[in-house]
């Protein structure tokens, strides 16, 4: 039995801990509290600044929350179709759309804008949002309440009525307009038009404090264009003094598995990867069509594991050598991957041929699922609890593009090494690099100059929001 004051004693530097402890019942959240059990402590320290603002989100979270007062007033105006007179609390609803990796970078982007322009921030639950992860406010839930009175507010898109790049498009409303509905839909899928992201204009974001109640569908990390907004950049850059940081705050922050999958991560990692000397992380994720597994892929992984030396070469000829057990290294690599066939190539190879350091290399990968099955409770579940599984490894290799291994690279605190991206069916050269950062890369950024309305590369105005190293249209913090 370890009290969370033993926890927290043993690791006073980790405000963060501090901020997760207290106002939460321990038994609901066995990840919240065992998770420094599992990890090295984040060597990123948040900002005393961002700290002190997640713990003021907390009380006006606890305030504004599900049937408290605020809330019931505030949903007055969403039943009337009325705007009048200020509110109290306003609200920022967030979708359940896509798969696991992109509503973990969305649901971390909705968070830092209700941060920035004072939201609350509601979580629509989707199929299994509460079955994934815990409450992460103390006392209050973030799900929003199933009687909400918009309904299927979960189909709106481009073409809804409510949509603000809609309303743009057609004049139904611009920046002298007086009365404002009581809510927006703010369409920023990758699919959005020039109209929808003008949210990522200052005048446009004047317009949008006026309306209590936005609800949004994403897909995208886009927390590097919040960056380019200039009446952000002054919080943003107290909240983040280390740029490069704010996934991993934020992730860590938000995301803690629920029990059940808190049980298949504890259950593995002690199973399999606790008595390692040291743990990679393979993320394997094709989005070549047809079966695998793939040679160039086989050979792409091993070049980079070789040149960065991640893995120790193999002796392929020669007499076997035989080292002592004793003292021998133990490597131990977590394979994630929808299919089983690279894990068993290199289990294989390192079965068949002993390493030219002496070491021993073990395999393992969790599952393979074959293919994506959002809808399904325990294939998310596996999901998850591989994402956060990857996140404990001492090393990770990514596949580009993917946003299951961006999660896991935030969240662990991990530069990995990012396989480039197979052009037809070869193996890239080199077969990786090494990620600037580890912040998550937002794949469908807005090229625009709000002021002078023109086209512009928003990759090349500040130091800070660069192209990714594995989409060249991307921006990432770094
Ligand atoms: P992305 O498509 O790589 O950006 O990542 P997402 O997480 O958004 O969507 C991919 C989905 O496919 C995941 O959420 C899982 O449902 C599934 N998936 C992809 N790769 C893996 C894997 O290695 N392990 C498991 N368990 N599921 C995976």
């Amino acid at each position: 039995e370890y009290g969370s004051s033993q926890i927290v004693g043993g690791h006073k530097n980790e405000l963060m801990n501090g901020l997760l402890v207290s106002g939460f019942d321990k038994r609901s959240c066995l990840s919240r509290y065992e998770s420094i059990l599992y990890r090295k402590e984040s060597p990123y320290k948040p900002s005393t600044y961002l700290f002190s603002r997640l713990r003021s989100y907390g009380t006006l979270h606890k305030r504004c929350g599900p049937y408290t007062e605020s809330y019931n007033k505030t949903l007055e105006k969403l039943k009337s179709g009325k705007n009048i007179g200020s509110t109290e609390c306003n609200y920022m609803v967030w979708i359940s759309f896509s798969g696991l990796g992109n509503r973990i970078l969305t649901l971390a982007s909705a968070f830092l804008y209700a941060l920035l322009t004072n939201r609350v921030l509601l979580v629509d639950r989707g199929t299994d949002m509460a079955d994934l992860f815990c409450e992460p406010f103390p006392e209050m839930s973030w799900l929003l309440p199933l009687d909400f009175p918009l309904k299927k507010f979960s189909n709106f898109d481009q073409k809804s009525p409510q949509c603000y790049g809609k309303m743009v498009k057609t004049n139904i409303i611009n920046n002298s307009t007086t009365s404002l509905p009581p809510f927006m839909y703010l369409h920023l899928v990758h699919d959005y038009d020039d109209h929808d992201k003008l949210f990522f204009c200052d005048q446009d974001q004047s317009l949008l404090k006026r309306v209590p109640w936005l609800i949004m569908k994403t897909d995208n990390y886009f927390v590097p264009s919040l960056f380019l907004i200039p009446s952000f950049e002054g919080e943003l850059s107290n909240l983040f003094p280390e740029k490069d940081t704010v996934f991993h705050h934020l992730g860590r922050y938000l995301f803690h598995p629920s029990n059940q999958v808190w049980g298949l991560i504890s259950r593995y990692y002690q199973a399999y990867l606790a008595n390692a000397d040291e743990r990679i992380g393979i993320q394997i994720r094709i989005f070549d069509t047809g079966d695998g597994p793939f040679q160039y892929v086989v050979d792409q992984i091993i070049s980079c594991s070789f040149k960065e030396k991640l893995l120790p070469e193999i002796n392929l000829k020669g007499e076997p050598i035989v080292s002592s057990t004793k003292n021998q290294t133990l490597k131990a690599v977590l394979i994630t991957s929808l299919t089983s066939g690279y894990f068993e190539k290199f289990r294989n190879m390192y079965w068949e041929h002993p390493t030219v350091t002496g070491e021993v290399i073990g395999f393992y990968q969790p599952s393979h699922e074959e293919f994506q099955q959002t809808e399904k409770k325990m294939h998310n579940r596996k999901a998850w609890a591989e994402i956060y599984l990857l996140s404990l490894t001492d090393k990770l290799v990514t596949s580009s593009w993917s946003t299951f291994g961006y999660v896991a690279q935030g969240i662990g605190g991990l530069k990995p090494w990012i396989l480039y991206k197979p052009l037809n069916r070869t193996s890239p050269n080199p077969p990786c690099r090494r990620a600037m950062s580890m912040e998550p890369c937002f794949h469908a950024p807005p090229f625009y100059d709000c002021k002078a309305k023109k086209g512009i590369d928003t990759g090349e105005l500040v130091p800070h929001v660069r192209h990714c190293e594995d989409m060249s249209w991307g921006l990432k913090l770094v």
